[in-house]
């Protein structure tokens, strides 16, 4: 792209990362490759992708030119060495553990996690004889604890939803490096603008693409990005990954690929076998959002603190969970690790109770009472009632969500709209 040795900044990148003038016809917005299949150039070349000893393009399924340009642009912006984008964030966090786990293994997990996660986590995944423990990441002990022979990775999120908890990277990273395995990080709320996992050692990053990515609202879609740093084969725990695969002719992946073997296996086994492929359109979409992501996240973040100090100082607010404020208990980690900000999604205890958040949540009238998040527009929901209403309510104040909170995604508005808006729901 260009010639200059500085790396380019942020949001270079997320404007040009991936996305070279079409070879064909110099279009110089990506295109969207609206096509199911790629013609072969000849009967060899055919064989070639087949076979995995050339790059290129077979069938949508697997790989997909503005997929692809999103991919390598995902990738540029978490640090990684590569990206694999799938259907949606839930299909991104299966696509992440598929490679590293099997019948009888295991994963640790925060106990701090969106709902739909835990839920996953807790019973979906069971199907595949995997299974999940919850643990508080701020206990180092209780996560050494639960790591044993069966372990194959650590799942946290950067910032969690709903609570607005934040992880320290770093020492669950440490902890991960002492056992061998993988850390995965969801860094949907953070985005890369305020977190890069990566660089904090963490060695798969997964995102919602659906949220902030995107931005406005419009597609689903996932991205799993890799690190290329693991040793997948220092300890046999990870045999899809170093030992000789049967369906490509005997082929081990982390041997031929290098830094690029957990991204190839995820598009050649992964999106092969598992079909959870991102479509052409959404990837478009995905790319024009992340065009703005820094822009967006600044202001999102610079909303996000004033509203949370407005809710602070009010008398009928009895807590407001966001790390920006100098009172959270992880006010000092976000300044350490996150210092462009906290995020924009917190929640808000009501002195009312659940009767005083469902109220205020029927009085709002600008900011939108939907599930959704990292919109430009402000969202609000109650948890307890929707999100997180399949948890236990042990499990909903575990994961930050109890019945008297209602959680707030702060968008792109001016504040003064957004606050005056919450003036009036509460009443
Ligand atoms: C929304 C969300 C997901 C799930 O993503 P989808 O795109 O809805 O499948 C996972 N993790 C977090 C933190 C989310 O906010």
């Amino acid at each position: 792209m260009t010639d200059d040795p500085r790396p380019q900044g942020f949001d270079t990148l997320a404007i040009h990362a991936g996305a070279e003038p079409d070879p064909a016809t110099g279009a110089r917005q990506v295109p969207i490759y609206q096509s199911t299949a790629f013609q072969f150039r000849d009967a060899a070349h055919a064989a070639r992708l087949f076979g995995l000893q050339e790059v290129g393009y077979i069938y949508s399924r697997l790989t997909n030119p503005t997929v692809s340009a999103l991919q390598a642009r995902v990738a540029a912006l978490e640090g990684g060495a590569g990206a694999v984008c799938c259907s949606s964030g839930h299909a991104a966090q299966i696509m992440a553990l598929f490679p590293l786990m099997g019948p009888g293994l295991n994963i640790v997990a925060s106990s701090r996690l969106y709902g739909g996660t835990v839920t996953q986590f807790s019973q979906t995944i069971r199907r595949f004889g995997w299974s999940c423990r919850f643990v508080d990441l701020d206990d180092h002990d209780a996560v050494r604890a639960a790591i044993d022979d069966d372990t194959r990775a650590i799942f946290c999120e950067s910032i969690s939803n709903p609570g607005g908890y934040v992880t320290d990277i770093p020492a669950i990273a440490g902890i991960a490096d002492e056992a061998g395995i993988p850390l995965i990080v969801d860094n949907t709320l953070a985005t890369p603008f305020l977190c890069r996992p990566l660089e904090q050692g963490a060695t798969l990053v997964v995102h919602s693409l659906t949220k902030y990515l995107t931005g406005n609202g419009t597609v689903m879609g996932g991205a799993v990005i890799d690190s290329g740093r693991f040793d997948w084969s220092a300890s046999g725990k990870f045999p899809s990954l170093s030992d000789p695969e049967p369906a490509y002719h005997g082929l081990r992946f982390h041997e031929t690929f290098g830094a690029a073997a957990f991204t190839f296996h995820s598009i050649a086994i992964g999106l092969r076998d598992l079909g959870m492929t991102l479509n052409p359109q959404a990837a478009h979409y995905v790319l024009m959002g992340i065009e703005t992501l820094g822009l967006r996240m600044e202001r999102h973040v610079a909303n996000a603190q004033r509203v949370a100090e407005w809710l602070e100082a009010d008398p009928r607010v009895a807590e407001v969970t966001y790390a920006g404020l100098q009172g959270s208990p992880w006010h000092e980690r976000v300044q350490r690790l996150y210092p462009k900000g906290a995020g924009a999604l917190f929640t808000i205890r009501l002195k009312g109770g659940y009767d005083a958040c469902v109220a205020a949540i029927e009085k709002l009238q600008m900011i939108s009472h939907v599930a959704n998040l990292g919109d430009a527009r402000t969202l609000a929901i109650h948890p307890a009632s929707t999100t997180h209403s399949q948890l236990t309510e042990a499990q909903q104040i575990a994961a930050g969500a109890g019945p008297d909170l209602v959680r707030l995604s702060i968008g792109i508005e001016n504040p003064e709209d957004i606050i005056a808006d919450l003036d009036r729901a509460l009443g």
